[in-house]
């Protein structure tokens, strides 16, 4: 990782950077990051500055750690000291949509050059890097669904619904080409105004960086096209919702190890176990994965939301579903209970951690679930404060995250649970409609 690099060599490598994409038009260099509340939150710099950013970092308060969703801070947020945000140079791309601008995802670290223990980005990486140590790798990919006001009206998945939005989505391939992003597949969703897009897999922190890239680009080709994009869980009290379906595979030696094995479908018993780490640790992941309290909102059944603690495989209702597809080395298992509230950083360095201590224990996953889970499985926690609960519980995540990291992101969740306790599924669904 670029940022691990030592400062000179940052320096030298943002010069390169910084000549090439001024020659190509780049004003402005966004640093991203997001923080414990889901927002994604930006520096910029000059293009001309981007050498002096890579070698010691834009400042960025300490206090966003205890950003809530409507920007106001949680009891502890202090006003006090300063963090460098870095950007790391392997993740930056031209923006096709904003033209003159740059984007970079940043890695958070202290004034002294120490990552910063409530990194979310370098959390994902060291969950990465633990699985590497036991010659374990991890390909992931984000789904990304979202609702656009004022959308053409027609069927789900319906071809009417295509041709009313031909420029849009075609604008929005076109862009995301550009950004050398690899687009598996785009269509007409469940609801009125609803898409959705997946990207090509990629490890667990590019997973997570093409998953912001893409939302990003969504939002800026929205408003090009005059639509306003909204990515959260739901945007109408009892409507289908935007889910951020978190999909994975498990890999040894080039090897899919969700294929070939002696374990349910084929799994090997290191794919087995991992998963079966994944759903034990399950209700306290939604504290990362379905983060907000309007993730509840969309959380119930019959909604392909997966709000049952349970796995199947092609099961649609099930919280994790196995899909072994018909090319083997394509075997992966998706995470449908998260939604794109979630900081993906958060979410997947949550999950790869879960999975990693379902290996250490050589976990069995539970018998299958082959129909409709309502009422035959367990439900996953149906309120942000029981799934907090839960991550307060969670020793596995708790040891992973590191006491600050878990700590703050605690804090943030009981803030917001209490920000929102008197308000109406209406005002909940209001106040977050345009913040993820
Ligand atoms: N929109 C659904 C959700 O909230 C998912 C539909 C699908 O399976 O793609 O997760
Ligand atoms: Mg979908």
């Amino acid at each position: 990782m670029s940022t691990a690099k030592p400062r000179t060599e940052r320096a030298a490598e943002a010069r390169v950077i910084a000549t090439r994409i001024e020659a190509e038009g780049v004003d402005g260099v966004i640093v991203g990051w997001v923080d414990n509340a889901g927002v994604t939150r930006v520096k910029t710099v000059p293009v001309r500055a981007l050498e002096a950013a890579a070698q010691w970092g834009v400042g960025a308060a300490p206090c966003f750690d205890a950003f809530l969703v409507d920007d106001s801070l949680a009891p502890g947020g202090s006003p006090v000291g300063d963090l460098r945000l870095v950007p790391d140079l392997a993740g930056l791309h031209r923006l096709a949509a904003q033209p003159g601008w740059a984007w970079a995802p940043g890695d958070r670290y202290t004034q002294h050059g120490e990552p910063h223990s409530g990194c979310q980005r370098q959390f994902a990486r060291r969950t990465a890097e633990a699985l590497a140590e036991r010659g374990l790798a991890v390909l992931a990919g984000i789904e990304v669904e979202w609702i656009v006001d004022g959308g053409e009206s027609g069927p789900a998945y319906g071809m009417r619904r295509l041709i009313g939005h031909s420029d849009y989505l075609r604008d929005l391939l076109r862009a995301l080409r550009e950004q050398q992003l690899t687009v598996l597949q785009l269509h007409p969703e469940y609801t009125e105004g609803q898409f959705e897009l997946s990207v090509a897999p990629a490890g667990p922190v590019a997973a997570a960086d093409a998953a912001l890239l893409v939302r990003q680009t969504v939002q800026a080709v929205s408003l090009r096209h005059g639509l306003h994009a909204s990515f959260a869980p739901v945007t109408e009290p009892g409507g289908v919702g935007n889910g951020g379906h978190l999909h994975l595979s498990l890999w040894r030696d080039g090897h899919n190890l969700g294929h070939g094995g002696s374990g349910p479908h084929g799994l090997t018993r290191e794919a087995e176990a991992f998963l079966a780490g994944v759903l034990a640790e399950l209700p306290a992941l939604l504290a990362l994965g379905a983060p907000s309290v309007a993730s509840y909102l969309r959380l119930v059944p019959g909604r392909w939301s997966g709000p049952h603690r349970c796995w199947g495989l092609e099961n649609r209702e099930a919280a994790l579903r196995l899909i072994t597809g018909s090319v083997p080395e394509q075997a992966n298992a998706e995470i449908k209970c998260f939604d794109a509230a979630a900081n993906p950083y958060l979410a997947i360095g949550g999950v790869l951690a879960a999975g990693l201590a379902g290996l250490g224990r050589a976990l069995h996953l539970p018998a299958e679930t082959t129909g409709d889970p309502d009422g035959a499985a367990e439900r996953l926690p149906d309120s942000l404060d029981r799934a907090v609960d839960a991550l307060r519980k969670s020793e596995v995540l708790r040891d992973a995250m590191g006491e600050q990291l878990w700590r703050s992101v605690i804090d943030v969740r009981e803030a917001e649970i209490a920000r929102f306790a008197d308000r109406t599924p209406e005002q909940i669904v209001e106040a977050v409609r345009y913040r993820y």
